[in-house]
């Protein structure tokens, strides 16, 4: 029995980017009125991250809204082009299939944008650096060990021996999510067996803006958009040989990259560290129990060829809040399982949809078979011919479609 006299609002175990925006989302609307707690086991202190994070229109207003956005605008790079191509790897250019520019009018960041890609350590660190100026009640260095929930409230027990209570505790505390192992919360998806190889790449010519998403047999390759001649590097192998692409000297490295990349930005110097993230697709059968929500990765995780995972979460963010903020507002005890399962019907089909649409993606480009090659660029030629088409996969992609969360509209809660 973990015994415990404060009793926190809302208790968030892990300070990623999901739990820390979560966190200052409560207290912009509640301010003094709301005690939140941020329990994490690493010490607080950012730890660089090779990642560029490809950042849609709807969860960047909700960076704007906790006020994250300023600090990292001039970091990222605005994409106002995405460019896909279908080829096998020997082939020496990459000619697009499909080319998506943004749409005119479609962003209300005083320029017309598809996404930004921002450097993940600074963004990471923004969040940060806003949530220490706020009155969190962290602990970090805390890993949380021990789970239980009464009918009042729910207390965590660290393995540093320290307790916290909250009547509602909320696992932010990524993909291998002990929290949600501790409730009993059972996944469903599968390994990718691929690697996620990432870094940052200065090139000879400018990007003008253009994100290429290269598919290969091996998997996607993507070139992001930075400011200058940078872009952010994504790009899938099988987990063998993405051990074996990372294991190699610069010159070697480099010249694998400019393989996958083709001719169109020249050549290409490191401009950062390399890093290589095992892939996998899950999904949280519940993002909701009695006293316990899930958001961020330790409720999804999807493939990377999207850069649709960090965005889901912030999506996450701005439901979980509003309706924990709705229920306080009306007296309604904000752990109730009837208040969180509203969160969970919010969430639950958007995540599902575009762990489907990740997943298929990453199959169906796969295959180096000409004519399934020609089967699925004839049908990217049709949505490159369809205006309509085109637009309606934009406005998924901006992530601002569907029953939008006040947060994802750029309204404060
Ligand atoms: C290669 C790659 C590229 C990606 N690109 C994109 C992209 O372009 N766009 C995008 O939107 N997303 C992208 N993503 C996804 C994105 O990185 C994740 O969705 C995001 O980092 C998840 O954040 P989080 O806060 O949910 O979890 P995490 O960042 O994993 O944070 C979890 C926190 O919980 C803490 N913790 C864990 N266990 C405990 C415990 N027991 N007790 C206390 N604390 C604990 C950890 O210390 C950590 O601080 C990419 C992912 C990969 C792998």
């Amino acid at each position: 029995m973990i015994r415990q006299e404060r009793i926190h609002d809302i208790a968030i175990v892990g300070a990623g980017p999901a739990g820390l925006a979560l966190a200052l989302a409560m207290k912009a609307a509640a301010g003094a009125r709301i005690d939140v707690a941020v329990v994490d086991r690493a010490s607080g202190e950012v730890a660089p991250d090779p990642r560029g994070w490809a950042i849609a229109e709807g969860p960047r207003r909700v960076l704007d809204g906790l006020g994250a956005w300023a600090p990292v605008a001039a970091q990222s790079g605005q994409v106002t082009e995405m460019v896909i191509s279908d080829s096998p790897l020997r082939d020496a250019v990459r000619p697009p299939i499909l080319n998506l520019p943004a749409l005119a009018g479609g962003a209300d960041a005083g320029e017309d944008a598809v996404a930004w890609i921002v450097p993940a350590g600074a963004l990471h660190a923004a969040l940060m650096d806003l949530a220490r100026e706020s009155d969190i009640d962290f602990h970090f260095g805390a890993g949380v060990t021990g789970l239980e929930r009464t009918g009042a409230h729910a207390a965590l027990a660290m393995e540093n021996g320290a307790t916290i209570a909250a009547r509602l505790v909320v696992a932010a505390d990524g993909a291998r999510s002990r929290l949600r192992k501790m409730a009993g919360i059972r996944t469903v998806g599968w390994d990718y067996d691929q690697f996620g190889i990432v870094t940052t790449v200065s090139h000879e010519f400018p990007h003008e803006g253009r994100a290429f998403q290269h598919f290969l047999p091996g998997g996607p390759f993507a070139l992001l958009p930075l400011p200058g001649n940078e872009s952010s590097v994504v790009w899938t192998e099988p987990a063998d040989k993405a051990c074996r692409l990372l294991e190699l000297g610069e010159l070697e490295f480099l010249a694998e990259l400019a393989l996958r990349a083709g001719p169109e930005l020249g050549e290409f110097e490191l401009a950062g560290p390399r890093g290589g993230y095992p892939l996998n697709l899950m999904m949280a059968r519940q993002f909701a129990a009695q006293r316990l929500a899930l958001i961020g990765d330790a409720a999804h995780r999807v493939h990377p060829l999207a850069g649709q995972g960090l965005n889901l979460g912030l999506k996450d963010v701005a439901a979980l809040a509003e309706v924990i903020i709705d229920s306080m507002r009306l007296g309604i005890d904000p752990g109730a399982v009837t208040q969180l399962q509203r969160y969970e019907r919010w969430r639950r089909f958007d995540v599902f949809q575009m762990a489907v649409a990740t997943d298929a993606l990453n199959r169906i480009f796969a295959p180096d078979i000409a004519p399934l090659r020609m089967l699925r660029d004839l049908g990217m030629g049709i949505v490159d011919r369809s205006g309509l088409l085109k637009k309606w996969m934009l406005r998924e992609a901006s992530g601002t479609t569907g029953t939008l969360p006040k947060l994802v509209q750029g309204q404060p809660l």
